[in-house]
């Protein structure tokens, strides 16, 4: 142990992903006579094995954050992974630190994870916590929001979250334009001779660098690739990164966020849902800064508000269900699914294209769009049963913007619909056809996307049928559903048959050697 530091009126916890300046914890603290925290602990980077490119764009942005803390004054006190002194814990690094600086309150602001939250709720010091303002809807608002509604919709909480920000208001408090949601435009496949811009890529720094090392010596074991680390890990570089969307990719958002192109992964998309969740970002000026492109009419006002309802939106929606239903939603499995997560999402070797490239791109870049994690991983977990717990574990390490919060109720309600649709009306349920539809995954793939049963037959089509007569029970009555198993019945007895046969040979092979 090292020489006494002096004592710290008020210690205030910044956590791995609350590194915004405004942060209401940080708010009101004198730097003469308080202390700031931040630790790097095994235990968080070791729950599930986590892409080491999140590890150390998280160590890196942190060690970032504290140099900017020092900068503006304060006093910082930061545990390396490595210091021998650390206990590896974030309650044992903070009651260690509280009492090392005799210091005389303790803040700290909302966690991004239910566990984390209770484990410091319960580390025996006093405690003031703040609410995490960074949200737009507070946890209690959202909880009052959803009281006297069954079933919750999306739509109608983003309604309010338009009225209460004021974004793409006209002077009477309606929706611009007419519509709040201009969700039907768009959603086409990426044609011949469009190319999405150019990734802008940020240099590790000395600091990275140094993290860089530290996470390939210490995680070498965690499954994907950490050389070529190009993430933003501070507020200047984040911000650099939503430039670069606003003046090139935003204006062609909206026709292509849902296409899918071999070889390019991150097409019109902003890849700022890690800098955001991080807090390198600011919800509210990103929101200003696209609704002030479609006011000034450098985007549509269609483009414009599919953006800004996915940040107010399903963002703060998704945030919301996980504090209502926390704890219990993380152990709700509406299908009873039991199998085990395929080797291959650890290792991206199948023989199914749209998984080998979707998979091969995450393991690279720690990186998915919205519509390769729902219509390829999370569309084949669902059709083959795979157990919720595993595939939410799968998600939360692989990607780079996955914290508790926003990957759990994606991946548990939305993809695996293993909350029985209490946050979607649906299941995200498509057979190959929506594939070849959205990619040109399907021209290169070892399968052929117009044949249900046979052995070169696209897996995704029999399973599509099999997860569809399998819980009937609980789907037919969805009327989202009906077309679906209206055709189903119109199918003969004896090509029913052969694509359950289908299935079952293909859930049998998941778990063989050779596999899929
Ligand atoms: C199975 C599954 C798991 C997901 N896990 C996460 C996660 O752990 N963390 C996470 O932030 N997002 C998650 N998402 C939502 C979405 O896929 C990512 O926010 C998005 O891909 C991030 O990339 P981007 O910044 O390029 O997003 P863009 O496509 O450019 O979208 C812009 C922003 O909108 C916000 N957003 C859009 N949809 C959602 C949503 N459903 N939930 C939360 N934010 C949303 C994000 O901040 C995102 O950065 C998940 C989606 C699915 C289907
Ligand atoms: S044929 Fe089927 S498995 Fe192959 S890429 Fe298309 S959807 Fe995926």
């Amino acid at each position: 142990m090292t020489d006494q530091p002096p004592p710290a009126r008020r210690l205030a916890l910044v956590l791995g992903d609350q590194l915004s300046f405004e942060l209401a914890s940080l708010r009101g603290l004198d730097p003469r006579q308080d202390a700031v925290l931040l630790a790097e602990v095994r235990e968080e980077v070791t729950r599930v094995p986590y892409h080491p490119k999140k590890i150390a764009l998280i160590f890196s942005a942190m060690r970032h954050f504290a140099e900017a803390l020092r900068r503006r004054g304060f006093r910082v006190h930061y545990v390396t992974l490595d210091d021998p002194d650390n206990c590896g814990s974030l309650p044992g690094e903070l009651v260690r630190w509280a009492d090392r600086l005799r210091a005389g309150e303790v803040h700290l602001t909302e966690c991004g994870d239910w566990r984390l939250e209770q484990s410091l709720r319960h580390c025996g010091l006093p405690l003031v916590w703040h609410a995490d303002t960074r949200f737009l809807c507070g946890r209690a608002e959202f909880a009052r929001w959803a009281a006297d509604r069954q079933p919750l919709r999306m739509e109608f909480f983003y309604r309010e979250m338009r009225r209460k920000s004021g974004l793409l208001l006209d002077a009477d408090g309606a929706p611009l334009g007419g519509g709040w949601n201009y969700d039907g435009q768009g959603r086409k496949p990426l044609p011949a001779g469009v190319e999405a811009p150019m990734a802008v890529r940020f240099a590790p720094d000395v600091i990275t660098r140094e993290v860089l090392a530290l996470v390939g010596s210490q995680f070498a074991g965690h499954p994907g690739v950490l050389d070529g680390f190009d993430y933003p890990v501070s507020h200047g570089e984040a911000q650099a990164l939503w430039q670069h969307f606003l003046d090139f990719a935003l204006p062609a958002f909206g026709d292509y966020q849902d296409a899918m192109a071999s070889g390019e992964p991150f097409l019109f998309h902003a890849r700022i849902g890690a800098a955001l969740n991080i807090g390198l970002l600011d919800l509210r000026r990103l929101c200003a800064d696209v609704e002030e492109a479609c006011r000034s009419g450098r985007v549509s006002l269609g483009v414009a508000e599919g953006f800004i309802r996915q940040l107010i939106g399903w963002r703060e929606y998704v945030r919301g269900i996980y504090w209502l239903q926390m704890p219990d939603y993380a152990t709700r499995n509406a299908f009873g699914n039991r199998r085990p997560l395929p080797a291959f999402y650890w290792t991206g070797q199948t023989r199914m294209n749209c998984l080998r490239q979707t998979i091969g791109q995450t393991l690279k870049h720690a990186y998915a769009h919205h519509i390769q994690r729902l219509m390829v991983t999370g569309n084949f977990a669902l059709l083959a049963g795979i157990a919720p717990r595993q595939v939410c574990d799968w998600y939360l390490a692989m990607y780079l913007d996955a914290f508790d919060w926003a990957a759990l109720p994606n991946t548990l309600g939305m993809a695996m619909h293993a909350d029985g649709g209490y946050l979607a009306s649906k299941p995200s349920c498509a057979s190959g056809q929506y594939i070849r539809r959205m990619s040109d995954y399907c021209a290169s793939c070892a399968y052929r996307v117009s044949e249900s049963t046979g052995e070169q037959a696209c897996p995704f089509n029999a399973l599509y049928w099999h997860f569809l007569m399998r819980h009937r029970r609980q789907l037919e009555a969805n009327p989202r559903l009906g077309m679906v198993y209206r055709t189903l019945a119109r199918m003969p007895e004896t090509r029913q048959q052969a694509l359950w046969r289908r299935g079952e040979d293909l859930l049998a092979r998941l778990a063989a050697e050779d596999g899929l």
